[in-house]
C-alpha cells in the first residue's frame, strides 16, 4: 500500500522538494491533496501530473483548506506553509488523525500546548521536519530521550555572520535573500540572516522535546553538516551528519517510523573539507537572546516575538525598514505586558494579532517608515 500524503504549501521550498521525493518514489507515495497559496497555472501542473484528486489555494478560505484536509484520506501531511497562517491548518490535520510532517515551526512556537493536546486526543503523530529537530528527533529516538541532558542546535549563522555591526546596519534584502548553505522561502532565508530563524528554532526545541531553555543552547556551524547535536547525561556528544540537503528530514518524515534507503546522495566524510564551530555573536544578532527570554517567560511572549518578527520581516522586505530594525521593533514590541496565557486558537490570534499591530505601530514611527 502506498502512503498517501497531503502537500500544504505545495508551490514553496519544502512543498516542491516534498513533491521531488513523491516523483522519484512513486512506488512508496502518493499524492492525495495539495494546498498553495496562489500560483493557480502550477497546481494545475502539479496535479495532473500527480494525479492527485484535491486542491485548494488560499482563496478559498480557511474553511476550503479544513475541507481538503477532513476529506484528504491522508496518512500523513507535509505543513510547508510559511508563517502564522500554518497554525489553523496544523489544528486541522491533527483533528482527523493523521499524522503531521511539520516543517512550520510557527505551530509550535505559537501553539504548542493546544497542538500536543489535539495531537494527543486524535491519536496523530507530529514528526519534526525542521533539519536541527529532525536530527534530534532522530538522535532521541536511537538514544533514548531520558539519557540526554542537552540539546545543541546548530546554526550557519547565515549570510553576514562576520560582517562589523555598523556593516550590518547597511545590508539590502538582496544581500540578505542569499543564504550560504540553505535554498529557502524568503521569510526563512531574511530569519536565517538576523538569526530569529534560530531564536523559533530553540523554542520549538524546548517544547518538541520538552526541555527547558537552560538546557539547549546554540552553536555556528557554517557548513550546515552537522544538523544538531545531543550531549547524553555522561557528557558525550552524538551529532547528525548529512549533506545540507532538506530532503533528507522530508524523507525521514515521510518514511517514519521506517528508516529505510532512498535516491538521496549519500555525505561523503574523506571529501567534506573542514567542519568549524564558533560561539553565537549574541550582541550583533540580538533576536536570538530575545526568544532564549521568550522560552523562558512562556505564556504569550513566543507568539508575539514570532508575530512581531514577521511583521517587521514584511516590512524589510518591502523596503520599508532596515535590517537591524527587525531586531528593533520585535524587541521594543516584547516590552509590552506579554504574561496572559492564550490557550484556544482565538486567544493565540488575538495575542497575534496584537503584536503585529504593535509591531506597525512601531515601524510607522521609525524615520521614513510604514505610513
Ligand atoms: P515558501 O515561502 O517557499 O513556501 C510557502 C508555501 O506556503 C507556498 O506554497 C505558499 O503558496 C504557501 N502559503 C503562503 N501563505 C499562505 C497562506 N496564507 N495560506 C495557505 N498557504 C500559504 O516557504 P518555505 O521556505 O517552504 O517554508 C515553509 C515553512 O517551513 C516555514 O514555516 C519555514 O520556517 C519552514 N522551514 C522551511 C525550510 C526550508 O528549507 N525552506 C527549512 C525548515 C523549516
Ligand atoms: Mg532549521
Amino acid at each position: 500500500m502506498k502512503k498517501k500524503i497531503l502537500v500544504l504549501g505545495c508551490t514553496g521550498s519544502i512543498g516542491r522538494q516534498t513533491l521531488d521525493i513523491i516523483r522519484k518514489m512513486d512506488s512508496r507515495f502518493e499524492v492525495c491533496g495539495l494546498s498553495a497559496g496562489s500560483n493557480e497555472e502550477k497546481v494545475a501542473e502539479l496535479c495532473s501530473e500527480f494525479n492527485c484528486p484535491g486542491t485548494v489555494f488560499s482563496r478559498d478560505g480557511i474553511e476550503g483548506l479544513e475541507a481538503l484536509i477532513k476529506n484528504s484520506g491522508a496518512d500523513i501531511a507535509v505543513n510547508g506553509i510559511a508563517g502564522a497562517a500554518g497554525l489553523k491548518p496544523s489544528i486541522f490535520v491533527l483533528e482527523s488523525g493523521i499524522d503531521l510532517a511539520l516543517a512550520n515551526k510557527e505551530t509550535v512556537v505559537m501553539a504548542w500546548v493546544l497542538v500536543k493536546e489535539t495531537a494527543k486526543k486524535h491519536n496523530a503523530n507530529i514528526i519534526p521536519v525542521d533539519s536541527e529537530h529532525s536530527a534530534i528527533f532522530n538522535l532521541t529516538e536511537k538514544i533514548g530521550i531520558e539519557n540526554i541532558s542537552e540539546l545543541i542546535i546548530t546554526a550557519s549563522g547565515g549570510p553576514f555572520r562576520t560582517l562589523s555591526d555598523d556593516e550590518l546596519e547597511k545590508v539590502s534584502v538582496e544581500d540578505a535573500l542569499k543564504h550560504p548553505t540553505w535554498s529557502m522561502g524568503q521569510k526563512i532565508t531574511i530569519d536565517s540572516a538576523t538569526l530569529a530563524n534560530k531564536g523559533l528554532e530553540v523554542i520549538e526545541a524546548c517544547r518538541l522535546f520538552d526541555f527547558p531553555p537552560e538546557h539547549v543552547s546554540v552553536v555556528v556551524h557554517p557548513q550546515s553538516l552537522i544538523h544538531s547535536l545531543v550531549r547524553t547525561k555522561d557528557g558525550i556528544l552524538y551529532a547528525q551528519i548529512s549533506n545540507p540537503d532538506m530532503r533528507h528530514p522530508i524523507f525521514g518524515a515521510l518514511a517514519w517510523p521506517e528508516n529505510s534507503q532512498n535516491y538521496l546522495e549519500k555525505f561523503d566524510l574523506s571529501a567534506c573539507g573542514e567542519m568549524t564551530f564558533s560561539p553565537p555573536r549574541f550582541s550583533s544578532f540580538p533576536l536570538l537572546k530575545t526568544a532564549f527570554d521568550c522560552a523562558k517567560k512562556g505564556a504569550s511572549y513566543t507568539i508575539a516575538f514570532n508575530a512581531a518578527n514577521e511583521a517587521a520581516v514584511q516590512a524589510f522586505l518591502d523596503k520599508k525598514c532596515g535590517f537591524m530594525d527587525i531586531s528593533r521593533i520585535v524587541i521594543s514590541t516584547l516590552s509590552l505586558d506579554w504574561s496572559f496565557q492564550a490557550a484556544s486558537i482565538d486567544e493565540i490570534l488575538e495575542a497575534d494579532r496584537k503584536a503585529r499591530l504593535e509591531a506597525e505601530r512601531q515601524l510607522s514611527m521609525l524615520p521614513g517608515g510604514i505610513h
